[in-house]
């Protein structure tokens, strides 16, 4: 599925002012260096025997939080002067990035409170509890939550950390890319889990400005992929937000979306959306032929490539880019059940 973009949309990237560059990436690997982990890029045997190109695997599931959100999260919250750290930090999150805030308050020694709707599951809530941070949960969807964290900023001059429409977010979530060139120098092909964009916005500006012919890929699931939805509109849209098993990938990217929408739509190659079945099927193969646990978000690159959906020409990554699941529901799914 390719997207569909205007003449407009595609035009060079030398002449665009995006608000993300390669230096924002480099400096942000600084900062983050001995906080979030340097992951592993390991071969898959499987899949490179199946697309008859080297395939490997990028196991941001080893971070501390077990996703990549702690890269984005540490480089936004370490930018900030003493007075916003101070003031105590406040973001919505359907679950990983504020266990990443609640993580990196922690270690900083800042207080946090994280807004999430109903729909996020029992286990991502307890971890970030369990982190010291000060739970709220408000309505059903990630924009009540936002709702709740502007009155919080507005009442009380809370600092927001934004899940991903933020340059500091963006650049330090980049920091995969720089890690992927410096462990795989012919990388040809890059996918990436697709939500709000701060994951691919911050690859593709690293990995564009050092290898210009690798193509970035995102893969969202097809129930709500509101990025895919925007570039196809052309402006940011919002999407009907339903139960998937790829939960990291909900919500909106926000209709005033000023950082992740430009980047996306200059800087993607194509976006490819899954079924359920086919992300339980990711799920499967990765626990299977490399024995790591991924949550459905983590695994819609991998499902991309099972399905058929994305040809590769040479080197490939894929970004597994968390772990956070229900036990109950992994085994589930291990065992062949139903998504
Ligand atoms: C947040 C998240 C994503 C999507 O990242 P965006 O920056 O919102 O596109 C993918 N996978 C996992 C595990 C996540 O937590």
């Amino acid at each position: 599925m390719t997207i569909m973009k205007s003449e407009e949309l595609t035009r060079p990237i030398e002449n665009q002012q995006l608000p993300v560059c390669l230096a924002d990436v480099e400096c942000a690997a600084g900062r983050i260096r001995g906080r979030v982990a340097r992951t592993l890029l390991v071969r898959s045997t499987s899949l490179s025997q199946l697309t008859g190109q080297s395939v490997h695997l990028k196991l941001e599931t080893r971070q501390p939080i077990g996703a990549f959100k702690l890269r984005g999260a540490t480089n936004a919250i370490v930018s900030l002067d003493e007075a916003a750290r101070e003031r105590g930090l406040v973001t919505a999150s359907t679950g990983n990035h504020g266990r990443a805030v609640a993580y990196a308050a922690q270690m900083l020694g800042i207080s946090s409170t994280i807004c999430m709707s109903s729909l996020v599951p029992a286990n991502k809530i307890q971890a970030i509890k369990a982190l010291g941070a000060e739970i709220r949960i408000v309505g059903i969807s990630q924009d009540d939550a936002q709702v709740e964290v502007d009155r919080l900023v507005a009442d009380r001059g809370l600092t927001p950390i934004p899940p991903f429409d933020h340059a500091d977010v963006v650049a330090g979530q980049g920091t995969i890319g720089l890690e992927i060139v410096e462990d795989l120098a012919d990388v040809t092909t890059v996918l990436i889990p697709l939500s709000g964009g701060g994951l691919a916005a911050g690859i593709a500006v690293a990995l564009k400005a050092l290898k210009p012919h690798a193509r970035i890929i995102g893969v969202s699931m097809e129930r709500g992929a509101a990025m895919h939805a925007s570039i196809t509109a052309g402006k940011p849209v919002a999407v009907r937000e339903e139960e998937t098993l790829a939960d990291s990938l909900g919500g909106g990217i926000g209709l005033s979306n000023r950082v992740t929408f430009p980047i996306c739509r200059a800087l993607l190659d194509d976006i490819v959306l899954l079924t359920e079945d086919e992300i339980a099927e990711g799920i499967r193969h990765i626990a299977r032929e490399a024995g790591e646990v991924v949550e459905g978000a983590g695994a819609v690159g991998v499902g991309a490539i099972l399905a058929g959906k994305v040809e590769l020409f040479g080197p490939a990554v894929v970004i597994l880019s968390g772990c956070n699941i229900d036990p109950d529901v992994h085994r589930n799914i291990i065992a062949g059940g139903a998504a």
